[in-house]
């Protein structure tokens, strides 16, 4: 039995969402694109009505909320600025690990803070040279006793500078290929940690993207994150619940370059009749309209599945990829709708370009997605 309705429940959630996005994030997203400003006061109101971290179990303080409702709530904050949607998003990455290798002890103590007050974690995977290819990380962490040492460079961490704590993935063999990583939990006031400017990027600029050194930074072994070996297991396994996120952000991008096409195509006249009257805009207008449903499908299929236990790797690659190549192509096509006015920055859709292309790169480009998904059919 398929049955595509919200629970009055998710129905609340979703118009809490929508109405914190329309209200809070869109009035103040041109600010935080053009200064690069970290939206501090956007994010911490978003924290106090509980639309952050939502994911945290109830042990840990939180509301132990599954991924499809996570995907309710990121499609609304991505309607309203995806720079913004991210730095809230970010969090989570950096949560779900601890939350599916985490000890009891490791959940409370930094799980549970995130729920007693407005404060920001960090996902440390990519390297200067190690983006797609992780297995070519350099990052090294050497056991001495009760602790690790742990020295080397990320880059382009999203929350670096505001972070509270990192999870991050080092070699702790450095011939075990992606059996010699290890995952850990990093104090960010832990000493020999060093965070970069801010790195000025393209698009989805309120969100705080840096690098990180580490030199001889002292990790407890108590925060390893699971066994020796582990790392980049627990690194991917969190991508299973962090991608129908992300796909649902870029399926709010996408609603948001699609209103504003449907109305300016609705306004603005040429040959004397609006331009939804000429078919070559319509079109482009409906396949607008058809990718955005086919992308919520897959995001809601992806979150679900997780949410039943079962494996949705391939569906959520497929949810990421698909949600990212239709949010940039609908953004440009807005574009496209605005003609020479959509070139500039005095409306809105430019914008919306701008930030769409992230969502081919992060998390994993598109073209790792089409390598997972053909890994499943291939090797399954
Ligand atoms: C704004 C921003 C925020 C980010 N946030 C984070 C974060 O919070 N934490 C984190 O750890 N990382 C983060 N990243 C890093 C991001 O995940 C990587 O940039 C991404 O995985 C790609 O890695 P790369 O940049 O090294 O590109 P490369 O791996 O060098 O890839 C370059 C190109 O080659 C293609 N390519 C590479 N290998 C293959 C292959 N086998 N088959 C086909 N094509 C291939 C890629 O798709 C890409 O088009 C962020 C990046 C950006 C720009």
């Amino acid at each position: 039995m398929v049955d595509f309705k919200l629970s009055s429940e998710q129905e609340a959630l979703r118009q809490l969402a929508r109405d914190f996005s329309r209200n809070e994030i869109r009035p103040v997203a041109r600010h935080h694109d053009e200064t690069g400003e970290f939206p501090h006061a956007t994010l911490k109101k978003a924290w106090e009505l509980g639309l952050m971290n939502t994911h945290i179990p109830e042990s840990c303080g939180g509301l132990g909320l599954g991924t499809f409702d996570g995907c309710l709530i990121a499609e609304e904050n991505g309607w309203g600025c995806t720079g913004i949607a991210t730095a809230m998003e970010a969090n989570t990455l950096a949560e779900v690990p601890v939350i599916v290798a985490g000890t009891e002890a490791q959940k409370k103590k930094y799980l549970g803070r995130m729920t007693e007050a407005p404060l920001f974690c960090a996902y440390g995977l990519t390297e200067p040279d190690a983006g797609s290819d992780v297995a070519g990380m350099r990052t090294r962490a050497v056991r001495q006793g009760d602790k690790y040492i742990l020295n080397g460079e990320k880059m382009w961490i999203t929350n670096a500078s505001v972070a509270n704590w990192y999870f991050v993935v080092a070699k702790t063999d450095p011939n075990g290929g992606h059996k010699g990583m290890t995952a850990f939990i990093v104090d960010r006031d832990s000493p020999g940690i060093e965070v970069s400017q801010k790195l000025w990027n393209m698009g989805q600029r309120a969100s705080d993207t840096r690098g990180i050194k580490f030199t001889d930074v002292e990790v407890p072994v108590e925060n390893r994150l699971g066994d020796e070996g582990f790392g980049f297991k627990i690194a991917m396994t969190a991508f299973d619940k962090t991608r129908p996120l992300v796909a649902s952000s870029a399926v709010g991008l996408a609603r948001a370059a699609f209103d504003y096409a449907v109305d300016y195509a609705r306004e603005r006249k040429t040959f004397g009749v609006p331009l939804h009257n000429h078919q070559a805009i319509a079109f482009m207008i409906a396949d607008m309209a058809k990718d955005i449903e086919a992308a919520r499908l897959l995001v809601w299929l992806s979150g679900w599945t997780i949410d039943q236990g079962a494996r949705n790797t391939k569906v959520a690659a497929m949810a990421k990829c698909f949600g990212a190549d239709i949010a940039h192509r609908i953004a440009s096509d807005a574009v496209q709708v605005f003609g020479g006015n959509g070139f500039n920055t005095e409306y809105p859709v430019e914008k919306l370009l701008r930030d769409s292309k992230i969502f081919q790169i992060y998390e994993g480009t598109s073209q790792i997605q089409r390598v997972i998904i053909a890994k499943e059919i291939f090797s399954r």
